[in-house]
């Protein structure tokens, strides 16, 4: 697709050299951390701007507004769910990263409020040499920014014990469709922008409430089934753990490799704790030993975190260049989910799966696709519709894909329940008429021409091939 030429005009002469429609940038920005290659269903934008401001930002949307384009923000596109991509080859990026970066930390209030654009770890890094910390955080920790977790649900390590993002986030700066800069402040308005995927507007700045920096221990034991695990981890609640993470075999093999390990191949727990004082140790480590007793599980040393901490999170944005993974994410209920990592695994041998407990109730599930070495280009579209075929399966165990990205578009009421879904419809009829940003992510778009919903056609497609 190219724009029309009167559209290319207005981004041209408004952003200069900081737009570009020329081939080269457009291929570069056609995916996210997974190249997925779906059959008919192109993913190349119109156009890139790198917006510099809340002022570029506000006349990108008023040209776009004005000249039915479509907008798609993008963090660093490290969302495994096509959020940053063009659909159907249609709309401008607008690529955030060059927005200036402000932080302030009220020692008050015991809050930070930073630019979105600011990736989780160097706001982290500030804020511990200050003595405070994140109350929670995604896996993706060195990656992500603020904007665009938010915008894909925001949940992470920690929610387990601080609750659930909208408790720990005090407001959103953002930037409406209609041009406009708002402030949410409203608890159940910041819950319609979680998972929104920028439909409501582009966030630019974030406040969220702090915990003291006091270190976390991590403790961990190894379990034989996932189900094992999983009936073990509600004997854990009562330690009051800052989180509790889970690794697969596949996954712990992949330690023993890359480390020289000899750790047991079965199912791994890891049990982060604050701890304030050196004295509370090893009272702690009894509980947990106790704990671990009991639920049949056998102690780890827990040495071994320090290397798979680093692993997890600083090597994940290689996935990026190097297109040998593809990840999805879900949130299941966790009394489910050992059926489902076991259905997971049957599937395919050397899938990778990472779960973290996000509440009581769920677990999120990192899965971790490997691609093959040297596929044809149908083989890789055939390897990507079994895993979106894959993701869609945990419906049937009350799980939903974590996040409504371009391939689950139409999912919304099974993540988000349908209450939440007609608070969204509202919030949008009132104000988001334009429906310009990132049109079709979040509910799905009818094709023109074809009196079928998008979703419905994909689910199709990916049966017969
Ligand atoms: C390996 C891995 C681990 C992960 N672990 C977790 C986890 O533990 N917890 C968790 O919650 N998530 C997790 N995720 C998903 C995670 O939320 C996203 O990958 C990440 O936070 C996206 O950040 P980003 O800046 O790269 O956003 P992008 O990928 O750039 O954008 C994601 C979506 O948000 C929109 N968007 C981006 N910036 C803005 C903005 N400023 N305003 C409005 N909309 C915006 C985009 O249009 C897109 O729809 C993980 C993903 C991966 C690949």
């Amino acid at each position: 697709m190219t724009l029309p030429k009167n559209v290319r005009a207005q981004f041209l002469r408004n952003f200069k050299e900081n737009f570009s429609d020329e081939l080269i940038p457009r291929l570069l920005y056609s995916k996210d951390i997974v190249d997925y290659k779906f059959p008919f269903i192109g993913t190349v934008p119109e156009g890139v701007i790198t917006v510099n401001s809340e002022e570029d930002i506000i006349k990108a949307i008023r040209i776009a507004s004005n000249t039915k384009t479509i907008l798609i923000p993008r963090g660093n596109a490290t969302a495994p769910f096509g959020g940053t991509i063009a659909h159907n080859n249609k709309g401008i990026i607008l690529d955030l990263r060059g927005m200036k970066k402000e932080i302030d930390i009220d020692m008050f209030e015991n809050a930070v409020i930073c630019s979105a654009n600011m990736r989780i770890a160097e706001v982290e890094k500030i804020l511990n040499e200050n003595g405070v910390a994140l109350r929670f955080y995604p896996l993706i920790f060195y990656s992500a920014t603020f904007g665009g977790w938010i915008a894909t649900g925001g949940w992470g390590l920690g929610t387990l014990a601080y609750g659930p993002p909208e408790e720990n986030i005090l407001n959103l700066e953002v930037i409406t469709p209609d041009g406009n800069k708002k402030i949410i402040e409203d608890k159940e308005e910041i819950k319609l922008f979680l998972g929104s995927n920028g439909i409501l507007g582009i966030i630019t700045k974030v406040k969220f409430s702090l915990r003291f920096h006091s270190k976390l221990e991590y403790y961990i034991a190894s379990y034989d089934s996932a189900n094992e695990l999983l009936k073990a981890v509600k004997r854990f609640f009562d330690l009051k753990p800052f989180s509790i993470q889970m690794f697969n075999p596949k996954q712990v093999q992949i330690f023993n490799k890359t480390f020289s390990y000899n750790l047991p191949e079965r199912y791994l727990l890891i049990l982060l704790k604050e701890v304030h004082y050196e004295e509370e140790k090893e009272p702690f480590f009894e509980r947990f030993l106790n704990k671990v007793k009991e639920t049949r599980g056998q102690i780890i040393n827990k040495h071994y975190y320090s290397n798979i901490e680093k692993t997890q999170w600083k090597t994940m944005e290689t996935a990026k260049i190097t297109n040998r993974f593809s990840f999805s994410l879900v949130n299941i209920p966790i009394l489910e989910a050992a059926k489902y990592i076991n259905y997971l695994q049957k599937s395919i041998k050397e899938i990778r799966i990472i779960g973290t407990i996000v509440s009581k109730t769920q677990i999120l599930l990192l899965i971790v696709f490997p691609f093959k070495d040297h596929l044809t280009k149908s083989q890789q579209r055939k390897s990507s519709s079994k895993q979106f075929r894959m993701i869609q399966r945990s419906l049937k165990y009350k799980g939903s894909p974590y996040s409504t990205g371009l391939w689950f578009a139409g999912t919304y009421k099974k993540i988000y329940n349908e209450k939440q879904q007609i608070k969204l419809q509202k919030y949008v009829k009132k104000f988001e008429n334009r429906k310009n940003i990132n049109l079709g992510k979040v509910f799905s778009t009818s094709i023109k021409k074809l009196p079928i919903r998008l979703r419905t056609l994909l689910m199709i497609i990916t049966s017969i091939i």
